[in-house]
């Protein structure tokens, strides 16, 4: 039987998820989706200091809000948890150990201050800086005087220099790394953490993962794992590095050039749909251009399709994706999208029409701010152009169109209709020449969306007063 695909996504909870992270979580679980397989979420959280309980929580939120849900992890429980590396201690530890009892790693008592001169002294010689190998070879005695001195030792892994590390990545294709450049590196901290070299290789191991996506950023960390896979004989994955997202300057996307985290994007109003939809196309090529929802990008998500250039985030596309989402909303779905950015109090009819006179005229839930005041009331900002077309239609015009504005009637009765064709009768124009005023007496605005159902939606006595306040202009 051929090996079930397992993927994973592994973020260190050290920041607000952002969108390069989010392809990658994307990217993953299509994957696994595509051939029925497993997708994992594990929280890389091994570094106190640098890992938040927020900031799980937050992560947590916006995979389910973006419909990024996993299989196994954190909640979810599975054969191969606990999916918070915090929690993997007591696998972690023997690993270690038998490295350590085998002289595949040694501990290593140099101190910051001690590598960073190091460090230096290196660039200085125009070297690239790597781990001098001060400890590499120190005798029993000599680890047990600095023990004893109360030096706590980091452990290191003991790298074959001799060796060229060869494998294939998924989107790049044949690498070979000459292993006298990698100097021996951490494998466990002082304070006796794993160090994310070690605990995240072992852990894909562990938890069979069978394709590891991540970012570009990791491809020259994947030698010193794979070694260490099987320096511990353990199955390897296959990793494929995704090139960077980039801001339409080129640099690496960041909050100078548009990259906006997660949250933001949700509060600005922008549907999960829209970003998936975008990111999808960020670096995988042969999409169909309809928007997709994730059970189709899994069946048109194709490994041999992940483009091995940088991808360029843009607004302007995520706007369009954006837009095609709201355009296919049904009523009601608009309705709940609206929802919590409507007046409480306003009657179900009028809220109904008002979502389908305005949802052509919105990208993002923020966008219905606008409308808001023009159609419940509260003072309207006129643009010149609206401006010179009330007064260019003369204060009849509107005496006769606020005229023709029936009653609201009984409060219990249906609020009554108004008739466009009755006004025009009223106003005797038509065309332009009607629609034009009128639209700027009640919009402040020469554009927008459809008068009738906005007039639908507007309170009867506000569009008399609209009407005749026109006229006294
Ligand atoms: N915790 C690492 C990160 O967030 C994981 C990298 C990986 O996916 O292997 O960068």
């Amino acid at each position: 039987m051929p090996t079930p695909v397992v993927t994973r996504f592994a973020p260190s909870p050290s920041g607000e998820l952002h969108l390069g992270n989010v392809r990658t979580a994307l990217f993953s679980l299509l994957l696994a989706r595509r051939s029925g397989g497993r997708f994992l979420l594990r929280v890389e959280d091994t570094d106190a200091a640098r890992s938040s309980e927020p900031h799980v929580q937050a992560l947590e939120t916006d995979l389910h809000w973006l419909g990024l849900d996993w299989d196994e992890g954190p909640g979810k429980p599975g054969a191969t948890g606990p999916y918070r590396q915090s929690e993997r201690a007591a696998i972690y530890q023997p690993l270690l150990a038998q490295l350590e009892q085998q002289d595949l790693a040694y501990p290593c008592f140099c101190s910051p201050q001690e590598l960073d001169l190091s460090r230096r002294a290196q660039l200085g010689a125009g070297r690239p800086p790597r781990y001098a190998g001060t400890c590499a070879n120190l005798d029993a005695a000599a680890r047990t005087t600095r023990r004893a001195a109360g030096l706590r030792p980091t452990l290191r892994f003991r790298v074959p220099a001799e060796r060229t590390l060869q494998f294939d990545d998924l989107v790049h294709g044949a690498q070979s790394f000459d292993c006298a450049h990698i100097g021996d590196f951490l494998i466990r901290r002082e304070d006796g953490t794993p160090a994310f070299f070690y605990a995240n290789a072992i852990d894909d191991s562990l938890m069979q993962v069978t394709q590891v996506l991540r970012g570009d950023d990791h491809l020259a960390n994947t030698p010193r794992q794979i070694l260490v896979l099987e320096a511990l004989r353990m199955r390897v994955p296959g990793y494929g590095h995704l090139p960077l997202l980039t801001g339409e300057d080129g640099a690496p996307l960041s909050k100078r050039n548009g990259a906006r985290s997660v949250r933001d994007l949700r509060e600005a109003g922008f549907a999960a749909a829209a970003i998936l939809n975008q990111l999808f196309r960020l670096g995988h090529s042969g999409a169909s251009t309809a928007l997709l929802n994730p059970e189709e990008m899994a069946a048109q998500f194709n490994l041999s399709h992940l483009q091995r250039a940088s991808a360029h985030f843009d607004v302007a596309q995520l706007r369009h994706w954006q837009g095609q989402w709201v355009h296919a909303l049904s009523p009601d779905a608009a309705l709940a999208w609206l929802a919590e950015r409507l007046p409480r109090d306003i009657d179900p009819l009028r809220r109904q029409a008002f979502v389908s006179a305005v949802l052509p005229n919105l990208v993002v839930a923020s966008d219905v701010a606008e409308w808001l005041p023009v159609v419940f009331g509260g003072e309207l900002q006129f643009e010149d152009a609206a401006r010179a077309a009330v007064i260019a239609a003369g204060s009849g015009f509107f005496a006769a169109a606020a005229a023709a504005i029936p009653d609201a009637g009984a409060a219990s009765a249906p609020a009554p209709v108004i008739d466009l064709a009755a006004l025009r009768v009223a106003t005797g124009r038509k065309g332009a020449e009607f629609f034009a005023p009128l639209r700027a007496a009640l919009t402040g605005r020469l554009h927008g969306p459809e008068l009738a159902p906005l007039l639908r939606a507007m309170p009867l006595p506000l569009v008399r007063d609209r009407l005749q306040s026109a006229g006294r202009s």
